[in-house]
């Protein structure tokens, strides 16, 4: 089933998303919400997305892989590298908007799969900014915080900033 995502300035996306017990990851209610958000996610056609981002208030994000799409659940970031990049960035939940933000080059993300098994993993480059971007939005946080340069959209960003 396709999510309905919620766009800024909408302040659901500044909550943050609570943590999910093993049992819970388990349930049939949060297996198929897993499946929909991929599907959400494929549907837009975005690199990644967050529960938060359909409104649900859960410790999980979604990236589209090159092996295909891959669920975090209760992630935390161990590791960043001191080397950071700089890249534009967009967001489903802020559209027509797109910025140049700086990250770390690579992260160490740990976090339980959709069978509740623990994954640990070093990420580079992109998969890195997607993993940092959806991680951000777990916590309330959006590129638009971290923007150096809005290269594209700023109307579009000034007007969504005066609702
Ligand atoms: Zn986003």
């Amino acid at each position: 089933m396709i999510l309905p995502v919620i766009t800024y300035p909408n302040k659901n996306l500044r909550k943050k998303s609570e943590e999910l017990s093993v049992e819970k990851i388990a349930s049939p209610e949060v297996q198929s919400f897993i499946t929909d958000l991929i599907e959400t996610m494929l549907k837009e056609d975005g690199l990644g997305l967050a529960a938060v981002q359909v409104d649900k208030h859960w410790r999980i994000f979604a990236v589209a892989t090159e092996d295909g799409p891959m669920v975090f659940i209760n992630p935390k970031i161990s590791f960043k590298s001191w080397f950071k990049e700089m890249d534009e960035e967009g967001c489903l939940s802020i559209p027509g908007v797109f910025g140049t933000v700086k990250r770390p080059k690579a992260v160490i993300i740990k976090s339980l799969d959709r069978n509740g098994e623990k994954v640990s993993m070093k990420a580079t480059g992109l998969f890195a900014r997607v993993i940092q971007h959806e991680f951000d939005h777990v916590n309330g946080d959006l590129f638009i915080d971290k923007i150096q340069t809005v290269t594209r959209g700023q109307e579009i960003l000034d007007e969504m900033k005066a609702k």
